[in-house]
């Protein structure tokens, strides 16, 4: 008998029930805001969006309060659209996309900056930029389909650090998930994160960061 514990699977709370949501992988968008692309230096165009992971226990609830993340100066929120699905398969319709979706909310991208720059310069993986513990902060889960359009937003201690729309979307949810169908097999209780807009930076230790979507859903997390 292997004295190692069953890990328990993350999971996210769901508005008006006392049901949680599982979660089995985390996917992200990079650079599906054209504002953001230009900040990271990249020239947004409508090539297909790229995909990054983190783990499934990277997920945080709203109210934590974290350990300022370990080797990183610069460490960077990017407030997003989330989307849970109830369903997956591979190959999806854009048609059909959005039917895959259990519900929606918002979360925070934590990127350890300056780890991603030397990755990128070394042409090596971002695992550990974007992939460390407790790198995703999500608010509760809203059920049913995400909105189109509607403000997206980051504070840091009460003051605005990102502004945007979710209608300034390069790619929209139902082409994103029919995208990343191609690329695996999704199934219930994968999250995908939809990118972030522009606004990136810093949080620093002791600070508090609250981001939220359509003035309807809201993650709080502090240092
Ligand atoms: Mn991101």
């Amino acid at each position: 008998m292997l004295n190692v514990p069953i890990v328990t699977v993350a999971t996210i709370a769901i508005e008006g029930s006392a049901d949680r949501f599982p979660v089995r992988r985390i996917f992200c968008v990079g650079q599906n805001y054209a504002e953001h692309a230009r900040e990271m230096g990249a020239d947004p165009d409508r090539a297909p969006p790229f995909f990054f992971t983190k783990p499934a226990d990277a997920v945080v609830s709203s109210g934590t309060t974290l350990p300022f993340p370990p080797r990183t100066e610069d460490l960077h929120h990017e407030v997003e659209l989330v989307v849970a699905l109830a369903t997956g398969g591979s190959n999806l319709p854009i048609k059909d996309a959005i039917a895959s979706v259990f519900g929606w909310t918002v979360g925070i991208d934590l990127t350890r900056r300056d780890m991603q720059a030397a990755a990128k310069k070394a042409g090596r993986p971002w695992d550990m930029a974007k992939g460390f513990d407790a790198s995703a902060p999500v608010g509760p889960l809203l059920i049913g389909a995400p909105p189109k359009t509607g403000t997206i937003e980051l504070d840091i201690n009460g003051e605005r650090r990102q502004s945007g729309n979710l209608s300034d979307m390069i790619w929209s949810v139902a082409e994103i998930i029919a995208t990343l169908s191609t690329y695996v097999a999704l199934a219930p209780g994968d999250l995908i994160f939809t990118g972030t807009p522009a606004g990136v930076g810093a949080i620093r230790p002791g600070e508090t960061v609250t981001g939220s979507i359509c003035n309807s859903v809201k993650i709080e997390v502090s240092f």
